[in-house]
């Protein structure tokens, strides 16, 4: 995967952790919570890399997807429609995304929100691998783990506190920053800390790789 690489630990991943405060919308640090069905797991590392709180749910049944959500306040996507009707019907916040590519499924889910009235939040970039907290890290650190070609041409590297994946601007970033501007230009998306000062909003993008 362009941008970062190979993982250092297993520590437990935040979707193997217990159940969180099921009354909120809003996850760690007030971040947005999606749960993702099976079929949009590219998806859901998006939506981590652009800072929401984002489960992968790609094994299990629908009453078990149905469950996570209610437990743990999550808003369902899926692209299935007797999914979304049957979790509705069940009283759980619930988007239907189309499109055949991640761009259209974004696209989707911004209209979604604007109609639905749904802020959506989003924070610093996760780690898009589990969801963890990214934390920027001095290149010597990770000199054994990077490629020379890589530590040659970049500054900006960040680790994952739980899995261990480092990140920095590889050829992704440029993709992922334009979805990252689109989802916020068509929907109701605020970003926390925006207040912050102009170089600490580029250090925040710069962790925008996957
Ligand atoms: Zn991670």
């Amino acid at each position: 995967m362009p941008g970062s690489s190979t993982k250092r630990s297993r520590r437990p991943r935040p979707q193997d952790r217990g159940p969180r405060d099921p009354r909120s919308p809003a996850g760690t640090n007030g971040r947005t919570r999606f749960i993702v069905d099976a079929m949009l797991g590219s998806l859901a590392r998006k939506l981590r890399a652009f800072g929401f709180d984002a489960i992968y749910y790609k094994a299990g049944n629908d009453a078990g997807l149905l469950n996570a959500a209610l437990r743990e306040g999550r808003i369902i996507l899926t692209a299935d429609r007797s999914l979304a009707a049957w979790a509705k019907a069940k009283g759980v916040r619930t988007m239907v995304l189309i499109g055949d590519s991640d761009g259209e499924r974004l696209d989707s889910l911004a209209q979604g929100a604007t109609a639905a009235g749904v802020m959506l939040v989003r924070g610093d970039p996760l780690c898009s691998l589990c969801g963890a907290e990214l934390r920027a890290v001095e290149k010597n650190e990770i000199l054994g783990e990077i490629p020379k070609s890589v530590s040659r041409r970049h500054r900006l590297f960040f680790r994952c506190e739980s899995c261990g994946q480092i990140y920095w601007r590889g050829s992704h970033w440029k993709r992922l920053m334009s979805l990252a501007r689109r989802l916020n230009q068509k929907g109701h998306v605020i970003v926390l800390g925006r207040r912050k000062s102009r170089s600490k909003a580029r250090e925040a993008d710069a962790r925008v790789a996957c």
